[in-house]
């Protein structure tokens, strides 16, 4: 059979934990039998071949056979991804590092990596004919998914914590959406959205809690192996909150295997999960310090994205960390904004306090000898700092002398 152009090779969806399928045709939400994502797979075999890509458009929907929009007419566009990917020559040459890269996701439509996802989401409640949708944010997923229900005419609630940069707050609201502020985290705002929903008015678009956030976030593997020639980085550096990002890169790379456009004995990058000391349940898991974390507690953090104390995805980021080789680790609040301050300076780069992090980390793992400085590692900034004005005001006076 012949794929034509941009039409979707979705195949099923199926639960994360027992493999237990699901139609991918109707609304669906976390797996009825387990209550675990549900992740979706594709027909990869259908000869797909990578030099069809070259001509596209330069946005995630370049990949869209491997996206589960159906019909074009439901995507949902402010023209999200295929974000540049930087050289870091200057702070590769102070640190003796071979080759240092960051991928610029607070480029994105509403500056952050959230767009990708809250597209693929938006369009698949469009296609799926939802009116109105809901989400507890940590802020820019909030922000993304009030965008693109502006744009595709859906109702939007948002529902945040008190402490959330304003600005985050204001383009919300500038996107028609209503905004509720809570005293607490992003885990308390799910259960203000659980009550709101109580009668399941709206469609939850919650971090793995539909499927097709995930699909947007993979397109970041796509785009990363595609813009580096096919040859992957050693190592990518990904700041982790509800993990959507490094299950999805994960994901990519699985996928762009069995279609053959990576070829086979290539390594894989192994992902690091970098966290917030004050709230890194991951990192807590990661390394025996609690069986899961269930039970954790979190405290805000200035990377308003890493704070999310308990994950309904940690299984599946746990998978990705031991597959890849990767590991897990927690930065303090100054060592984030001192990564702030050097991309800044050093790179002309206004990161999101979760770029720094990331940055922060790298720094110490090289210190640590688990990153070797010929490797190539590659950072996933994944937003813009704009919108942390709030956290971020007076930083810049404190000079660093090293
Ligand atoms: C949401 C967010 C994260 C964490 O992303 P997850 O997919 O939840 O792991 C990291 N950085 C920023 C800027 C974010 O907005
Ligand atoms: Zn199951």
């Amino acid at each position: 059979m012949d794929t034509a152009i941009s039409s979707s090779l979705l195949q099923s969806l199926h639960c994360s934990q027992c493999g237990q399928s699901y139609s991918p045709f109707t609304r669906q939400t976390v797996s009825v039998c387990c209550q675990m994502p549900l992740l979706a797979s594709y027909q990869l075999n259908q000869g797909l071949n990578k030099a069809e890509l070259l001509f596209r458009e330069k946005s995630l929907w370049r990949y869209a056979e491997l996206l589960p929009v159906l019909d074009p007419r439901n995507r949902v566009s402010l023209g999200e991804g295929f974000t540049p990917l930087l050289a870091l020559p200057r702070l590769a040459n102070t640190y003796s590092m071979r080759q240092l890269t960051l991928k610029d996701e607070g480029l994105n439509p509403t500056g952050s990596f959230k767009a990708r996802g809250l597209s693929l989401a938006i369009s698949k409640a469009k296609e799926n004919g939802e009116t109105a949708c809901i989400v507890p944010t940590a802020g820019n997923a909030g922000v993304a998914m009030a965008a693109y229900c502006a744009r595709a005419g859906l109702e939007a609630v948002v529902v945040m914590p008190r402490h959330t940069p304003e600005a985050f707050r204001e383009e919300c609201l500038a996107y028609g959406a209503t905004v509720i502020l809570i005293d607490g985290l992003i885990n308390d705002c799910a259960a203000k959205v659980q009550e709101l929903n109580r009668y399941g008015d709206y469609f939850d678009v919650s971090t793995l809690k539909e499927p097709y956030r995930l699909e947007g976030k993979k397109t970041m593997g796509y785009e990363i192996a595609e813009q580096l020639n096919w040859q992957l980085p050693d190592v990518i550096m990904y700041p982790t909150g509800g993990g959507t990002g490094l299950i999805g890169l994960w994901k990519a790379f699985q996928e762009m295997k069995e279609l053959g456009w990576l070829s086979a004995d290539q390594p894989l990058p192994r992902l690091v999960a970098v966290q917030a000391e004050n709230c890194c349940p991951v990192v807590e898991t990661f390394w025996g310090r609690q069986a899961n974390s269930k039970q954790y507690m979190g405290r805000p953090t200035l990377a308003n994205g890493l704070a999310v104390p308990r994950p309904i995805g940690e299984p599946l980021m746990l998978n990705v960390l031991q597959e890849s080789g990767g590991t897990a680790i927690a930065v303090s609040e100054e060592q984030m904004l001192e990564g702030v301050r050097e991309l800044g300076r050093h790179e002309g780069l206004f990161v999101a306090p979760e770029g720094g992090a990331i940055w922060a980390a790298t720094k110490q793992l090289l210190h640590e000898g688990w990153l070797r400085s010929d490797e190539h590692i590659l950072l996933l900034n994944t937003g813009s700092g704009q919108k942390y004005l709030d956290n971020l005001k007076g930083i810049w006076q404190t000079q660093e002398h090293t």
